[in-house]
């Protein structure tokens, strides 16, 4: 596409912006890129004091331009504000957009930061749909020499087609080599060819179709191929960018029209609707950019040892890295469950012991009947039940979780789920905080600050707690053991083990649904993409691994359950004795709940214990013990084997035991994370999002699952 030329004194017309040119040789260099990525500073160092700046007409966006001087020829720089991309869902990318499409410009400058070039190549890639006088400057190549980045420019130059400088805009290392690329290209003395996306055979015949007809009533104004891809995709505000700023209708040319609707149809027939279209274009230009930065980037970080290489090549490579993280998960849900099953029983047998003591104690100080019952059978027998259930599995699960994490091994399951987040139109770091769920989702949706993109955060904030967190592991595990348990011995675990995994896999599976349907839906988006930098694996210093799991997570978590878990007790120890008649207030309310319960494969007292866990979501499984025993005490716990019995003769089959799972793994987060969802998005509204999506995919799934069930007479 040819550059329209602006005549002297008279500004771009088209853009309404006013410049000052003082000949008609002067050239006009627009200067784009990224937020941060050191543009003002490229600006005021060729410019220095010859620069001024006002509004872009019409719009609240800043607009600074000056003067430099190179080889006896003037060039007016224009800076174009900073953004992302030039899909016109701001003020800032529409005058970015419109500036580059219609502004006439002779150069364009696309400022771009060599610490995360893959990201930054996104705005390039866009750029080059729209013109081929573009020059890359790849600027804070000193940040990048001291991260240990090496950035091959001759690579980039030839993959990209366009010329291509390195620059340290700030010590103005290159910024002679900068002027000296936009001097040739502007003289006509380079030639650029810039690579193009090939969005696939469909869509590349579909904008043939259309541009040779674009072209002729174009006229070289504007990309025929990015007009008509546009045109394709309905882009109405392109379209009327392109009509008030070339006075050309192409949506009024009853030949284009009759070519864009044969278009879509032929891709409507492969399966390419206006979603789809959006989705491979966007899918098109990130591939192109992760396949042009593998070829250009190199990480040469300090101690990236080639014996990290090679055991990389086993962990983060397509074919083994996903069945390795699987396995690994595997193996610390068999540690787990296995290790933890002695001294979970030693724990409840020391501490059920302590009971006629701890009664005793009343009876000798004389404090009535329903004192002693609401503390020893309440609150106590909860106590006991959470510390015996919780804690030893979080002893082993979480020393094992952060050895994984000192060793640098997290970073690795980031890389690995990069590819799946980003086709959900999420930030690959969002596996990051997702594992992070996987300790608390508090401090999950806490780490989801490391997402700078705020579209990109509130996903991963509404997403995380689709991962079960420690306060729902010692539910899974236990009805797992009571439902699902193999033959006993050390490989009997094996098959709970699986399932746990499996159910975790689930979490993950639905979090990344729910990432691509708001990512197609309200919080619609390009991805994006980071250069995941892989820290040199580290050897792990046991002491500290030990302090932080055992005191920051296992002690912290079980002395939050431990202080939600006894006021739970004693609410639930008064409303199962207290009440109108016969019946308890907790079973009317179980009663009230039932039918909805029974429909999503549950009932009415475990729906309840849901609800009253909001506080501690650990306390599910002792509530459902208080409120099926009539008297509202926690039966003694001697094991699971006396839980299973109770749980069966309260009409509890495998079905039910399914449900609880799915339930557990999808409702609404506790009332922690809730708070925290509130203070990190600062709005109502995405706390009640929160909510609500795993509360409905939970109901939807457990009521499918019951339904089912029930059709096949599996229950
Ligand atoms: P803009 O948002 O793209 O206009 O970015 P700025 O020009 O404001 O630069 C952002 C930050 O990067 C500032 O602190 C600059 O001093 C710094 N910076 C810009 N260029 C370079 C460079 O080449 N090397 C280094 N180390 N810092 C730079």
């Amino acid at each position: 596409m040819g550059s329209t030329g602006a005549s002297a004194g008279a500004g771009l017309p088209n853009c309404g912006l006013r410049i000052e040119k003082e000949t008609g040789l002067d050239r006009v260099v627009a200067l784009a890129g990224n937020p941060n990525v050191g543009k003002s500073t490229v600006f005021n160092s060729l410019t220095g004091l010859r620069q001024h700046t006002g509004n872009w007409p019409g719009k609240t966006v800043a607009n600074a331009q000056g003067k430099y001087r190179h080889k006896g020829r003037s060039f007016i720089l224009v800076d174009i504000p900073g953004t992302y991309s030039l899909t016109a869902n701001s003020a800032e990318e529409e005058v970015a957009r419109d500036f580059l499409c219609f502004g006439g410009a002779d150069a364009v400058v696309v400022v771009a930061d060599a610490t995360c070039l893959e990201r930054n190549l996104n705005l390039v890639m866009q750029a080059t749909e729209i013109t081929d006088n573009i020059v890359l400057c790849v600027n804070l190549m000193d940040e990048a020499e001291k991260k240990k980045i090496s950035i091959d420019l001759e690579a980039l130059r030839s993959r990209l087609g366009i010329p291509v400088v390195g620059t340290s805009a700030r010590s103005g290392r290159g910024l002679a080599e900068l002027m000296d690329a936009v001097w040739d290209l502007t003289e006509g003395l380079t030639k650029t060819e810039p690579v193009r996306v090939d969005y696939g055979a469909p869509i590349e015949s579909a904008v043939s179709a259309l541009e040779g007809e674009a072209e002729r009533l174009l006229g070289g104004r504007v990309s025929a191929r990015w007009a008509s891809l546009k045109l394709l995709e309905g882009d109405e505000n392109l379209l009327a960018a392109i009509r008030e700023h070339t006075g050309c209708d192409l949506t009024e040319d009853e030949d284009l029209a009759a070519l864009a609707v044969r278009a879509r149809s032929e891709l409507e027939r492969a399966g390419i609707g206006p979603n789809e279209l959006t989705d491979a274009v966007v899918t098109g230009i990130i591939g192109k950019c992760e396949l042009i930065a593998r070829e250009a980037v190199t990480f040469k970080k300090e101690g990236y040892s080639d014996t990290d290489r090679k055991i990389d090549r086993v962990l983060t490579s397509k074919l083994t890295g996903i069945p390795v993280m699987a396995a690994l998960l595997f193996l610390i849900f068999w540690l787990t469950i296995s290790g933890a099953n002695i001294p979970s029983g030693l724990l409840s047998k020391g501490l059920f012991a302590l009971e006629g003591p701890l009664g005793d104690l009343f009876v000798r100080f004389r404090a009535p009947g329903w004192l002693r019952s609401a503390a020893v059978d309440g609150v106590y027998r909860t106590l006991a039940w959470v510390v015996s259930v919780m804690l030893p599995p979080m002893a082993i699960f979480f020393p094992l979780f952060t050895l994984l994490e000192d060793l640098g091994y997290l970073p690795r399951v980031a890389f690995n789920l990069d590819s799946f987040f980003r086709k959900a139109g999420a930030h690959g770091k969002q596996s990051l905080t997702m594992c992070m769920g996987f300790g608390c989702n508090a401090a999950g949706v806490t780490g989801c600050r490391i997402i700078d993109s705020p579209r990109e955060r509130l996903i991963a904030t509404v997403t995380n707690v689709f991962v079960p967190c420690n306060g729902r592991f010692p539910t899974l595990a236990a009805v797992i053991a009571m439902f699902f348990a193999g033959a006993g011995g050390i490989f009997g675990s094996a098959a709970p083990t699986l399932i746990l995994t499996a159910v975790v896999i689930l979490g993950v599976v639905m979090t990344l649904l729910t990432s691509k349907l708001l990512s197609k839906t309200v919080l619609k988006g390009l991805p994006s993409s980071f250069n995941l930098e892989l820290p040199p694996y580290r050897r792990p210093q046991i002491g500290r691994v030990i302090v932080r799991s055992v005191l920051d997570r296992t002690l912290f978590v079980l002395g939050r359950a431990a202080a939600v878990a006894a006021p739970a007790g004693l609410v639930i120890w008064i409303l199962a004795n207290v009440g109108a008649g016969q019946t308890s207030l907790l079973e009317h309310i179980a009663a009230f709940l039932d039918p909805l319960a029974r429909f999503a494969g549950l009932d009415g007292y475990v729906l309840l214990a849901f609800i009253l866990s909001f506080p501690a979501n650990e306390t599910v499984i002792p509530i459902i013990i208080m409120s099926y025993t009539a008297s509202g005490k926690l039966t003694q716990f001697e094991g699971l084997s006396q839980l299973h019995a109770l749980l069966d003769s309260r009409g509890w089959t495998h079905l039910t035991a399914v449900c609880v799972m799915i339930f557990c793994l999808m409702h609404w987060p506790c009332a922690a994370t809730c708070v925290t969802i509130k203070k990190e998005t600062r709005s109502l509204k995405w706390t009640l999002v929160s909510a609500a999506l795993p509360t409905a995919a939970g109901f939807a799934l457990c009521s499918v699952t019951a339904a089912a069930a029930r059709l096949l007479r599996l229950a």
